[in-house]
């Protein structure tokens, strides 16, 4: 595998919609993908049910996903009662986000950036009491980074600054979040540039985007160029952006998928099989637009995927 595809739908994708999708749906998709290679799922966020209900069976989700082999658990926390619920069903992952825009912070999670540093050092120190074959990667993940819609653009020295302070604080790595929607491809490699001079070449890996406006892929691209090897994705879109009707929301998995196996770079997913499991969305959510340019279209005739790398 040269690139890990994250699948973040069964998090990003569900909490951006108000229908609630049925637990054991959710273990089907996420059984389904597992199945079609797919080796590490944001299964759902430790937020409590009566902020998002969508996500209230998300510790029984970590659970599921736990027992099936080789597949990496990631869950999204937004404060240390949420890191102390994921560490105890023994998730894999843990990311938690930190708005770059302070107003974004305050708005949508009601924390200043010292608030949230504040629980990232929690978080932090509640792994470091753990044995060390059990602890969590913590990432710390850097959101509405490309610009916000209450602030706009974020200058670069405040993505430095956030960056720096979050290591600090305790996390493994800095993730980068378009959750806007603004990123362009010249933007991609420039922040991933500005993180790497803050906090050093390995200490970012991966990012997630959206398709907002069309330039998930491009995006995409643009971080493989600078050499990241974790992009999130989900599956058919699912999600959207309340600001923009119609969009589409994260890149499309299926579409990530057909775009980097094409260019001889392995992700270890069977494309087919990815594309099949589209059917658990539509029964389970039938109201819910599916994107992806891949399904609609079919694969070409001499479609094959990268060789596997070993
Ligand atoms: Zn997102």
């Amino acid at each position: 595998m040269d690139v890990l595809v994250s699948e973040v739908g069964p998090r990003d994708g569900l909490q951006s919609i108000t229908r609630v999708m049925p637990t054991e749906a959710k273990r089907r998709w996420i059984a389904a993908e597992a199945a079609a290679g797919v080796k590490e799922i944001e299964v759902g966020s430790f937020v409590p049910a009566s902020v998002l209900p969508q996500m209230a069976d998300t510790a029984e989700l970590v659970t599921y996903a736990k027992s099936i082999a080789g597949l990496t658990v990631a869950a999204l926390v937004p404060n240390a009662k949420g890191a102390q619920a994921a560490i105890a069903v023994k998730a894999d992952k843990i990311s938690l986000p930190l708005s770059c825009s302070e107003s974004h912070s305050v708005a949508n999670l009601r924390m200043t950036h010292a608030r949230v540093l504040e629980e990232v050092r929690t978080v932090a120190n509640l792994i470091k009491e753990l044995p060390a074959g059990e602890r969590p990667s913590f990432e710390g993940s850097l959101s509405t980074a490309f610009g916000c819609t209450i602030e706009g653009p974020i200058r670069d020295a405040d993505i430095a600054r956030l960056a720096e302070a979050l290591m600090e604080a305790g996390c493994d790595e800095i993730g980068l979040s378009d959750t806007t929607g603004y990123a362009d491809p010249a933007a991609v490699k420039r922040l991933i540039g500005v993180v790497r001079n803050a906090v050093g070449e390995d200490k970012i890996t991966g990012i997630h985007l959206h398709n907002t406006r069309g330039l998930g892929l491009a995006n995409a691209l643009a971080a493989l160029d600078c050499g990241l090897t974790t992009l999130d994705a989900s599956l058919g879109g699912l999600g959207g952006c309340p600001f923009a009707p119609g969009a589409s929301g994260n890149i499309v998995t299926e579409d990530l998928v057909f775009m980097l196996e094409s260019m001889g770079i392995s992700t270890g997913i069977d494309l087919e099989q990815l594309i099949a499991a589209r059917d658990i969305l539509g029964d389970a959510l039938p109201q819910e637009p599916l994107h992806g340019f891949v399904a609609h279209a079919g694969l070409p005739l001499g479609y094959h995927p990268a060789r596997t790398s070993v």
